[in-house]
């Protein structure tokens, strides 16, 4: 049997996810529930690849008939000059998170930042449109989240870093620019009292580093949504200070959960079981649903 692409169904699907580090993704063990859960047989595994291996790398998914593969830090900008096709999505973010294999042509997706909002829109905000956003950071998972987030309608998306520089370069590369600014951590104080929405982008309060915070909570003012991309902790001290400040919250195990199902729906055509791939990682990390 073939399906659509013309991909051999009868055989085991060959998936996996290329980084360097990679023993600390949980992506193998969300994506095994889910081909188990499909009854789909195959195997998603974790590629250790070195920067300097790329090339090679990319020529094996190929030879060994993988149908796809995830990319994470640090191959995700490196990886497109080794691809046949990027798709919009990665044109427009500038990155590559996800590759799907058509029969020895590479195609390059993007899905963090549909993968953020899809989750942001579902678990907190479901309506974008005139929202005033405040974005801090300005690296690589800002860039997804930016590009999708001007797809949705805001009235402003404001950009702040602590490299003031990146956060302007960025601001001036989206579509839709006119609507992005970029600014200094020392601004946001001046800002953040017109915003709707926070959302950390920065790598501040991730696991081991639990206590820190990117800006003063303090600052925050009541009412308004706080997100935070990170999911180790599944609730980081910015959300915890943010609840006390009477703001709502919404974690980034919501967003690891859909990049990883348009990933999957991109290589086998069917609906993501999404709520046992957010389970199997409650349940690695040892939390609950919020
Ligand atoms: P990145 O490209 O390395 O960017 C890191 C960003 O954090 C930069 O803006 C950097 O500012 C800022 N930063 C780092 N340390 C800082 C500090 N001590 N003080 C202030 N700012 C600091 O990383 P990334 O790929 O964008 O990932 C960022 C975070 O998003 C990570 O925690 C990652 O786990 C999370 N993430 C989550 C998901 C998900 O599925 N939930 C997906 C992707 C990423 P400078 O430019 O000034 O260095």
């Amino acid at each position: 049997m073939t399906s659509a692409n013309g991909n051999d169904m009868n055989k085991d699907i060959l998936l996996g996810v290329m980084g360097d580090p990679i023993a600390q993704s949980k992506s193998p063990l969300m994506h095994g529930a889910a081909l188990k859960a499909l009854g789909i047989p195959g195997a998603y595994v974790p590629l250790h690849i070195a920067p300097d291996q790329l090339s090679q790398a990319l020529s094996a998914i190929r030879t060994l008939g993988f149908r796809g593969v995830n990319v994470t830090i640090p191959h995700k900008v490196a990886v497109m000059e080794y691809l046949d096709k990027l798709d919009e999505s990665a044109v427009a973010v500038g990155a590559v998170n996800t590759i799907v294999n058509d029969n020895g042509i590479l195609t390059g997706f993007n899905t963090d930042g549909i993968g953020y909002v899809r989750s942001l829109k579902a678990e907190a905000a479901p309506d974008l449109s005139g929202a005033r956003i405040l974005v801090i950071g300005a690296g690589g998972a800002a860039r997804g989240i930016v590009t999708a987030l001007l797809q949705e309608n805001p009235s402003a998306v404001l950009i702040a870093n602590r490299t003031a520089d990146k956060a302007k370069e960025l601001a001036e590369a989206c579509r839709g620019k006119e609507k992005a600014s970029g600014i200094g951590m020392n601004e946001i104080g001046e800002h953040i009292g017109g915003m709707d929405i926070v959302i950390n982008t920065t790598s501040v309060g991730m696991y081991p580093h639990i206590d820190e915070t990117p800006i003063d909570p303090g600052l925050l003012p009541a009412g308004i949504i706080v997100s935070d991309l990170i999911y180790n902790p599944l609730r980081t001290r910015l959300l915890s200070e943010s609840l006390k400040r009477g703001c709502r919250i919404h974690g980034g195990l919501g967003m690891f959960v859909y990049q990883g199902a348009y990933a999957l729906e991109y290589w086998t055509g069917r609906t993501a079981p999404v709520d046992i791939m957010r389970q199997t990682i409650l349940d690695c990390l040892g939390g609950s649903a919020e």
